[in-house]
């Protein structure tokens, strides 16, 4: 087993890996930019090193230090979590020449899988069943003028080396295509420095299901059932659920072997993720694998009382699988709530800042993967994921029950978070009963923004008595609900402003 690894990351999932090394034996060393020298993960690591400015690029997303500082270090393994260098073949080849072992697939399988366009190629020739398109980059607009109309409209513009919904444009109408063309290549040239495109026809209300495949370096790959991750904004996942609400035996099952076959044909080991849209008579379309460890991988933790990150480092390690899918006994229901530093009453827009005050959820069911702490600013460089909620319970109905249970005890002071849209999202009945699409929570939010909208006068009123009461209470252990919740959605500077018209008694 490895002696000492890098943690390749930032944020919570930094810390994620780094809990698995503690618990494993193994010594973690963390890396961080000027921006994350007082982060969470680089306290928890047993040794952290500063590898450079702020800009991803000139640090996270800088090979030769991190490899500098794996070898000074002498690390013998590398885990990238996701994001930054997750999926760039670049970076086990690095780890190879440094005789590193890097936790993730190979950089041929990756390859193989990295490219929307390769990978629906893989999928063809593992008989997977992929949405209706083209299978290779388009060069020309006039040939994909052409296609587009053979396809029938509406389409779907994508970025051939697409990410986080970036270089993807809908198009409608051909009217609109020459304009959507353009955007998308230069989104996409802008995003990951390659303008190509492709076609797929675009599913009218498909939800979006994935599964989640494992392989050791032995031939064995099996895949640990699904998550359900139809709840997204502007294609970005919010709210993971596991199982599906619509799975049933008999989809499970050709969705995992379609899954595995496709893995299989990759040559693929480690942890990773098909990612498939079901049509509302349960046809399944192979969409991408994401090659590395998801953000949601924690539903399928709760439901199967697996670790993948123990499992990523144990396979890396050459150890083989220790199971066979048939012995999987996934148990009760999980779902993730994705929380960010963000704005849902300003368009999301991003909310970095000091957090003043920070109580988090806990209690039976409940877990929660973090990388803030109450005084620390979230800087304003990074994504702004703070944590994830995860809860699981015998049920759904129980699962969701506890969920809102466990964000009324959240409170996140000093930022604004997306905390309170969730209590709203889980007490929609149309949530309630499952019945969304990967279009839904879009239409929800521009059909709830206007009554969501505050009146102005009304919510300071409602403040300024919160308020009162909180500092009539500020000696208790814990601050009203009401009041926390009202307070969270202010700026600092405006509560404290606030704060001083309160009556100090
Ligand atoms: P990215 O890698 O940029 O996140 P994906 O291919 O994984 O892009 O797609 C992200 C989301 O976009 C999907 O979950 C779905 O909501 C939507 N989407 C992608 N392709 C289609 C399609 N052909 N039809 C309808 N929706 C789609």
């Amino acid at each position: 087993m490895f002696r000492k690894i890098l943690i390749a990351n930032r944020g919570e999932i930094a810390v994620r890996m780094i809990r698995a090394c503690r618990e494993m034996g193994i010594s973690s060393v963390a890396v961080f930019s000027q921006a994350d020298r007082a982060s969470l993960h680089v306290q928890l690591a047993d040794e952290a090193y500063e590898i450079g400015p702020a800009a991803a690029r000139e640090s996270y997303l800088n090979i030769e230090k991190l490899m500098d500082v794996a070898r000074r270090t002498q690390c013998d393994a590398l885990h990238p979590g996701y994001g930054f260098l997750a999926e760039n073949p670049a970076l086990p080849r690095a780890c190879a020449e440094a005789s590193i072992t890097f936790i993730g697939p190979s950089a041929e399988a990756m390859e193989r899988l990295g490219s929307k366009t390769s990978g629906r190629q893989v999928a063809k020739r593992a008989n997977v069943p992929t949405v209706r398109g083209t299978l290779d980059p388009i060069e020309k607009i006039e040939d994909a003028r052409r296609l587009a109309s053979e396809f029938g409209f509406p389409i779907l513009l994508k970025a051939v080396a697409g990410g986080g919904g970036k270089g993807m444009r809908l198009v409608q109408s051909a009217a609109e295509f020459d304009s959507a063309w353009r955007d998308a290549g230069s989104e996409a040239f802008n995003a990951f420095g390659d303008s190509r495109l492709y076609i797929e026809k675009y599913l009218v209300e498909p939800r979006h299901i994935e599964i989640q495949i494992f392989g050791d370096q032995h031939g064995s790959v099996i895949a640990l059932g699904e998550r359900e991750c139809s709840v997204q904004r502007r294609h970005q996942k919010v709210i993971e659920e596991s199982p599906s609400p619509v799975m049933d035996d008999s989809l499970r099952r050709a969705m995992c072997r379609a899954a595995v076959s496709l893995a299989r044909e990759a040559d693929y080991s480690n942890a990773g993720t098909v990612e498939f849209l079901v049509d509302a008579n349960r046809n399944f379309y192979f969409l991408e694998v994401n090659t590395r460890l998801q953000v949601e991988h924690p539903v399928t933790e709760a439901v199967t009382g697996l670790d993948l990150v123990k499992m990523q480092i144990r396979a890396a390690a050459g150890e083989p699988l220790a199971f066979a899918w048939q012995e999987l006994r996934p148990r009760g229901h999980a779902i993730e709530c994705r929380i960010y530093a963000e704005d849902p009453a300003n368009n999301f827009f991003p909310s970095p800042g000091r957090i003043t005050s920070l109580r988090v959820p806990s209690g039976t069911g409940v877990r929660i993967d973090e990388g803030v702490y109450e005084g620390w600013t979230v800087p304003m460089d990074y994504d702004p994921l703070l944590a994830k909620l995860v809860v699981w319970a015998e049920n759904r109905g129980e699962a969701i029950a506890r969920m809102h249970r466990a964000l009324d005890e959240y409170f996140v002071g000093g930022i604004k978070t997306n905390i309170n849209l969730f209590r709203e999202i889980l007490s929609d009945q149309q949530f309630i009963r499952a019945e969304f699409h990967t279009h839904w929570l879009d239409a929800w939010i521009s059909h709830h923004s206007a009554e969501v909208a505050p009146d102005p006068l009304a919510e300071e009123a409602a403040l300024v008595a919160a308020l009162a009461f909180h500092a009539d209470h500020k000696h208790a252990a814990t601050p009203p609900p009401a009041a926390t919740h009202l307070a969270s959605r202010l700026r600092a500077e405006r509560r404290r402003e606030l704060l001083d018209r309160v009556p100090q008694r």
